[in-house]
């Protein structure tokens, strides 16, 4: 069956204040990004967060158009040459990618929108959204980073031995991003993305 995403908003132009930003949130697999964006939502559910597309299979629990739309490879190389996607990466084994219009379409209404990307999405976002404000999450050491990937227990072993190759790559680009917070006490990270994104 074909699957049709909801890549257009419902957001329109007309009578939509002006001053949104994009707010970006990356980081190595496994060091709490997911965690850290359902509680800023829960917090503040005015923020719109941009549900990515991706070709991984769902893990137990995730559902379609909540955590991500879950597509096949043909469907999102399709999107990809429509140029559907703000940006998009491959990363351990799979595709994932920003739908483009939902995203400018709640910029343009004065939303914060947020986006939990890996490294090359991010330098990507970075390039093409120079105001975007960007926060690179830090683990506070590199065994505990792979204790929560472990700990998370949603992943296949070669799954977790690619994502904790690449993660060694990611920490290493943490000074591209305007900030930098070390997700240690999860509280004392939380209200450090709050106090970037409301001052
Ligand atoms: P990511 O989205 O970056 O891949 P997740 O949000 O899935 O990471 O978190 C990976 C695991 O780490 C989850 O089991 C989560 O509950 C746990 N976790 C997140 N933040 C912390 C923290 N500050 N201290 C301990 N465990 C954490
Ligand atoms: P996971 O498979 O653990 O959900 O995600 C793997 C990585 O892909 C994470 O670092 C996550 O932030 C990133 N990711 C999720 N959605 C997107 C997206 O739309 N674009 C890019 N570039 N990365 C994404």
């Amino acid at each position: 069956m074909m699957q049709v995403l909801p890549l257009q908003s419902g957001a329109t132009t007309e009578e939509c204040p002006p001053h949104g930003r994009l707010i970006l949130l990356t980081g190595p697999s496994g060091v709490g990004k997911g965690t850290l964006m359902r509680s800023l939502l829960q917090r503040h559910p005015e923020l719109y967060y941009s549900v990515s597309v991706t070709t991984r299979s769902p893990r137990s629990g995730e559902i379609n158009g909540k955590n991500y739309y879950f597509i096949s490879r043909d469907k999102f190389e399709e999107l990809v040459s429509q140029g559907e996607f703000l940006e998009w990466a491959e990363f351990a084994g799979n595709y994932y990618g920003t739908p483009r219009e939902a995203v400018l379409n709640h910029i343009r209404c004065g939303k914060l929108v947020m986006l939990e990307i890996e490294l090359e999405g991010a330098r990507q976002i970075r390039a093409s959204f120079p105001s975007a404000l960007s926060i690179f999450i830090l683990p506070p050491s590199f065994p505990e980073l792979e204790k929560r990937i472990r700990g998370r227990g949603q992943d296949p072993e070669d799954a977790i031995a690619r994502r904790l190759r690449r993660a060694q790559e990611e920490i290493k680009a943490a000074d591209e991003f305007d900030i930098q917070i070390v997700n240690d006490d999860f509280e004392t990270a939380l209200n450090d993305i709050e106090a970037a994104l409301f001052g």
